[in-house]
């Protein structure tokens, strides 16, 4: 293995890449949590993330992973017995559909395709054919496809339907790195984690209630102590985390949104997107040779934040990702459900710039050379061609 030194590259879509001042600022002792610097911390932070949401709603914060703010976010609104519409696209809002059926809803599915976004249509003519559905799930990034959804469409369907559901947003894979605009959307419930596109390190979590979500909240019989907006709503800091805040990953939350506040929030999501399409324009190219494609079968229906790329002819993908790690320190993410063994996934979300993604494109490039699986040439020099011209000098 000639070429294993070096830094690690992790191209996996979460956790992703900490920035070095994230870092640094966790690097510190442990403080009160009850007066002093952390108390002012958290005011500023719940503060931003209903920024970063785009609502005027309030946020929370959980020590906890995002299958943890799943929980929170169904726990908050729902009874046992309600009935939950499952958005398939992928894997995750499936996932999370699980999670629902488990805690006592009553929960449906409407079919999917894994290679396509959810059609609007489609959830609007299945809401008008059932009003007592409750609520929504649904990913705004489905990160085992690689698919995004169209989320204010969806809202405008549940709305054309007349179904008063609430309209619960998994944005994961998205939070930070393409636009989301909960309230205008007329999205109910969004939730996150920290490990993605917010640049921190795994642990955190968030939940966001709109105006009609807090109504639901009031008679929701799924409710637990821990997860509880009611319960962290008071003035109380210790309360607003239900215990022990953690510290560390509250330091480095802050020095991650000042970052992408510094940046402007916009020109992440143009930094996003211009990362996102010269993986595209790799992957396009790769293609040519018919061995592996896009998963996502729609050009307007991939996402800014991660790239699925699927195996055409029944190959294994174990190989190329393997290669990329064992030769070249370079970690790609690896198909998920139907798709393990036959796909593989490159994430450009969060602290990512060009030479890292010519980097995990050239390696790609050169797995697939190694490994002689028949690919279009010139996938990273499309990838710089597109970015030299979207960049002017
Ligand atoms: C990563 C991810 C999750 C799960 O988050 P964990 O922190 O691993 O629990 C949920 N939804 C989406 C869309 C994700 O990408």
């Amino acid at each position: 293995m000639p070429l294993a030194s070096g830094r690690e590259f992790l191209s996996i879509p979460g956790p992703t890449v900490i920035p070095d001042a994230v870092l640094a600022a966790m690097q510190r002792p442990a403080v009160d949590i009850y007066s002093g610097p952390l108390v002012a911390l958290t005011d500023t932070l719940l503060a931003d993330m209903s920024r970063i949401f785009a609502t005027a709603g309030r946020s929370y914060i959980y020590a906890a992973n995002g299958h943890g703010a799943w929980e929170a976010a169904l726990t908050n609104v729902l009874s046992r017995g309600d009935k939950v519409l499952v958005l398939e696209s992928g894997r995750f809002a499936i996932a999370w559909g699980e999670a629902a059926r488990m805690l006592g809803a009553e929960v449906e599915v409407l079919s999917g395709d894994i290679r396509r976004a959810v059609q609007p249509e489609a959830v609007e003519a299945k809401l008008k054919r059932d009003s007592s559905i409750k609520a929504i799930l649904v990913t705004q990034v489905d990160t085992a496809s690689g698919v995004a959804n169209d989320i204010a469409a969806i809202g405008k369907a549940r709305d054309a339907a007349g179904s008063d559901a609430l309209l619960m947003v998994d944005a994961v894979a998205s939070l930070g790195c393409m636009p989301f605009a909960m309230d205008a959307w007329g999205v109910d419930v969004a939730m996150a984690g920290s490990q993605k596109g917010l640049m921190t390190p795994p642990g955190l979590s968030f939940t966001a209630a709109g105006a009609r979500a807090r109504e639901a909240h009031k008679t929701a019989n799924m409710r637990t102590p821990y997860w509880d907006w009611t319960f962290r709503d008071g003035d109380v800091h210790y309360h607003k985390y239900c215990g022990t805040p953690p510290e560390h990953l509250l330091f480095g939350l802050r020095a991650a949104l000042d970052m992408i506040f510094a940046e402007g929030l916009e020109n992440v999501f143009a930094r996003h997107r211009l990362l996102a399409e010269a993986t595209r324009r790799a992957v396009g190219t790769w293609a040519e040779g018919q061995a592996i494609g896009f998963n996502a079968s729609e050009p307007e229906q991939r996402s800014d934040t991660v790239t699925t790329v699927v195996m055409r002819n029944g190959a294994s993908s174990t190989a190329i990702a393997d290669y990329c790690r064992d030769q070249c320190g370079v970690i790609l993410g690896r198909g998920l459900g139907a798709h393990e063994g036959k796909a593989f996934r490159i994430a450009h979300m969060g602290h990512v710039n060009a030479p890292m993604i010519f980097g995990t494109l050239s390696v790609v490039e050169m797995a697939l050379s190694a490994l002689n699986i028949p690919h279009g040439r010139g996938g990273a020099q499309a990838a710089v061609e597109f970015l030299a011209k979207s960049v002017p000098a």
